[in-house]
């Protein structure tokens, strides 16, 4: 495969018709056949690749070029999921403004370079494939949310079965209960992943305001949940994990690229294996 056909293929399997801005082909590669995937892929990832003789470097998380820089653009995909969840437009665009806004000042601040120079400096094919793959595990988790959580459910019965999936079995972390109790109603469920990073204070209130009962996050800021707790509002907010939840989305692209002769090995991926 080239690096072309394993963007395509993260592509697809997220339906998505576009690369997204926070994910790149940083340098080109043909005939790719073993790759190293790190879910954070920089200079020393690069290096141990060329030393043990490895065709390729895929990153989750973005590592340089437009896909640092250009980041925050990623973010406006909060919108749609809060309208699907019942949020109006409006609420919801104002929701995801600040946040929106910093993040944009934050990645102005990037070194895009570095990274990416290394990686030419090694003729290392180089890419970071972020929101396909956390979209891909956003749908997986939901879909596990719908089989496996009945109407009548607590919060608890949604973390079980989120549990029940592999990467939460075998990640090291657990997931978390951060706002409201094991045994409160679970009510209506959103899942808030794949577009960028967390909501944040400001978004997860705008799902509880227009009728979100529990929330689930893969990390939340800690300042950001303080103030949530401060407000004593009545939602439920689940923490996934990072890690774990990332695995999530990762593991099935790399299961399609094993499908296609591709051996890889990983950093940092926790394992889908049941
Ligand atoms: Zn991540």
């Amino acid at each position: 495969m080239n690096s072309e056909e394993i963007m395509s293929l993260a592509l697809k399997l997220a339906e998505l018709r576009q690369v997204p801005e926070d994910s790149a082909i940083y340098t080109i590669g043909d005939n790719l056949r073993k790759i190293l995937f790190g879910i954070d892929a920089g200079v020393p990832e690069l290096l141990l690749a060329k030393q043990l003789g490895y065709d390729a470097v895929i990153a989750h998380h973005p590592q340089g070029g437009t896909a640092q820089i250009n980041f925050h653009l990623v973010f406006k995909r909060q919108v749609q999921q809060m309208i699907e969840a019942g949020v109006p437009r409006k609420e919801a665009e104002s929701a995801i403004r600040k946040k929106f806004d910093d993040l944009e000042v934050e990645d102005h601040t990037r070194n895009y370079g570095h990274a990416v120079d290394v990686a030419k400096i090694l003729k290392m094919p180089y890419m970071n494939i972020h929101t396909p793959l956390d979209e891909v595990g956003r749908r997986i988790m939901v879909e596990q949310i719908k089989t496996h959580v009945e109407k009548d459910a607590t919060v608890g019965d949604v973390v079980a079965a989120l549990n029940e999936l592999p990467e939460f079995k075998n990640a090291v972390t657990k997931i978390k209960i951060r706002l409201g109790k094991v045994e409160n109603p679970a009510g209506k469920v959103a899942v808030s992943h794949g577009a960028g990073t967390n909501g944040g204070y400001e978004i997860a209130k705008t799902y509880f305001k227009y009728g979100i009962d529990t929330l689930a996050y893969i990390h939340v800021g800690v300042g950001d949940l303080a103030r949530l707790k401060a407000e004593q509002l009545t939602g439920n907010l689940i923490v996934t994990g990072h890690m774990a939840s990332d695995s999530v989305g990762i593991n099935p692209f790399l299961r399609e690229l094993e499908n296609r002769g591709v051996s890889v090995t990983t950093i940092g991926v926790v394992s889908g294996r049941a």
